[in-house]
């Protein structure tokens, strides 16, 4: 994928972010427009276009994924009072970046979970 890819040019160190955790192959860093008090982003530096290709295509990958935003809230200090962990999916789920991203959302009460 590489220079098509937003998140990849990110990966790449082409594009600045404010990264706040990295692995061997998992990278978190704000969301540049953040909705809730803390906003993170984790992504595999791998390129999978959304969480059902990562899921199917390399599980221990998809982990590795869900660990790095387990440690993401912690160092963030969100375990006490909870948060939200989200991977919007294609056109209906709203995603409009296809390089695979958890959204790590909390630090203050995030509402229902879908707003009609
Ligand atoms: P999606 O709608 O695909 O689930 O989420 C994409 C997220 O990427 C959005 O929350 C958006 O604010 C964020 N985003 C878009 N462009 C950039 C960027 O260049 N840098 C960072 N850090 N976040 C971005
Ligand atoms: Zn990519």
């Amino acid at each position: 994928m590489g220079s098509d890819c937003l998140f990849c040019r990110i990966v790449a160190g082409e594009i600045p972010a404010t990264i706040v955790r990295e692995t061997d192959t998992t990278l978190a860093f704000r969301d540049i427009s953040p909705k809730a008090p803390v906003h993170v982003l984790v992504i595999p530096k791998e390129h999978y276009a959304d969480v059902a290709t990562l899921g199917q295509g390399d599980p221990g990958l998809a982990g590795e994924l869900l660990a790095a935003a387990a440690v993401v809230a912690e160092d963030e200090g969100l375990l006490g009072d909870g948060y939200r962990l989200m991977f919007n999916t294609g056109a209906y789920g709203g995603q409009e970046v296809f390089h695979v991203h958890a959204h790590v959302l909390g630090g203050a009460p995030l509402g229902p979970m879908i707003c009609r």
